[in-house]
């Protein structure tokens, strides 16, 4: 059984992580968060520091049954070394007989989606922001080899402040210098080289935050069609078209990220000049201190 190899992870790459052995009864388990794939999450206090956190739990049988236990691992290789803002914390793990446990950040806003289907969209000052800082978290991960290949609403979460949190790095890979060839990720999110099965590079990524930019904008992914097929098309086509709400800069800025050929599309480290968002982030932070006056 791998899953018993999980218990040797911690000996080589997981330098990021608490090294200490934890076990459930370290924790006091709280309300349920939300149901996984393989698992629930459940809000739990650390004993005796009484810190909060969320803990994962993963059934290894369901693990083994779909073949992921390789995935699993790999996300908790990335995300242990993984230290940024944006980027939700894995804090440490631990096994039982039967299951996985991931001792991970809490995130008290909950999912990105869901916060995105109550309101419809997101005003362009909300997504300027969110859009600055995912740049960031993805530039971050870019510069250690990593590529996460699976943005989408469902994958953010946010925290008690409305920051955002990029989680879930099952799909993700650590592959310095190697393009990948798997198809993997949400359909709506790929970008043509990957629908067309072609080599990919880290710019996967830089598409998918041009699609979450459009998707915030207006609450619908750009290239969504009937059926598979239909997406693709529009995908590889790059078929944009921008309602008429949409501001001038939101427009160039997603035009810049959505370009066809990857080495085209806008540097991670050009978003924050970008005048979208340096305009956005000016007035939101006029509007901060107008409130803070009140
Ligand atoms: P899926 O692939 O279906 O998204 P998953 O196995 O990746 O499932 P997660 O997405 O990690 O599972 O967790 C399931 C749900 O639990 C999330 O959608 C979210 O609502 C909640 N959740 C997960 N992690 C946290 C966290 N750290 N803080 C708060 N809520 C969380
Ligand atoms: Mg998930």
């Amino acid at each position: 059984m791998k899953m018993a190899g999980m218990a040797a992870l911690s000996a080589g790459t997981s330098g990021g992580l608490d090294q200490r052995k934890f076990t459930l009864t370290d924790f006091e388990i709280g309300n349920r968060l939300g149901r996984g794939k393989f698992g629930k999450v459940y809000l739990a206090r650390k004993l005796p520091e009484q810190y909060i956190c969320a803990l994962k739990v993963l059934w290894k049988a369901q693990l083994r049954k779909q073949n992921v236990e390789h995935q699993l691992r790999r996300e908790i290789e990335i995300m242990a070394n993984l230290r940024h803002p944006n980027i939700l914390r894995l804090y440490g793990y631990f096994h039982d007989n039967d299951r996985v446990f991931l001792i991970l950040e809490y995130a008290a806003g909950g999912e990105l989606f869901n916060v995105l289907r109550d309101r419809g969209r997101f005003n362009e000052e909300t997504t300027a922001k969110y859009m600055k800082d995912l740049a960031s978290a993805l530039e971050y991960c870019h510069r250690k080899n990593i590529i996460h290949r699976d943005i989408k609403p469902e994958n953010l979460l946010l925290d008690h402040n409305g920051n955002i949190k990029l989680s879930d790095f099952g799909w993700s890979v650590h592959a310095p210098g190697k393009r990948r060839m798997t198809m993997c990720g949400t359909l709506d999110y790929l970008p043509p080289e990957m629908v067309m099965r072609k080599e990919h590079d880290p710019s996967v990524d830089i598409w998918a935050l041009g699609v979450l930019g459009f998707e915030f904008i207006t609450g619908q992914p750009p290239f969504e069609a009937q059926g598979q097929k239909a997406t693709f098309k529009r995908i590889t086509k790059v078929d944009l078209t921008f309602p008429c709400y949409i501001s001038k800069d939101a427009q160039d800025l997603i035009k810049k990220l959505l370009k066809k050929e990857p080495s085209d599309r806008l540097p991670l480290s050009k978003v924050p000049d970008h005048p979208f968002i340096v305009k956005n982030l000016a007035s939101a932070a006029k509007t901060a201190a107008k409130k803070k006056k009140k």
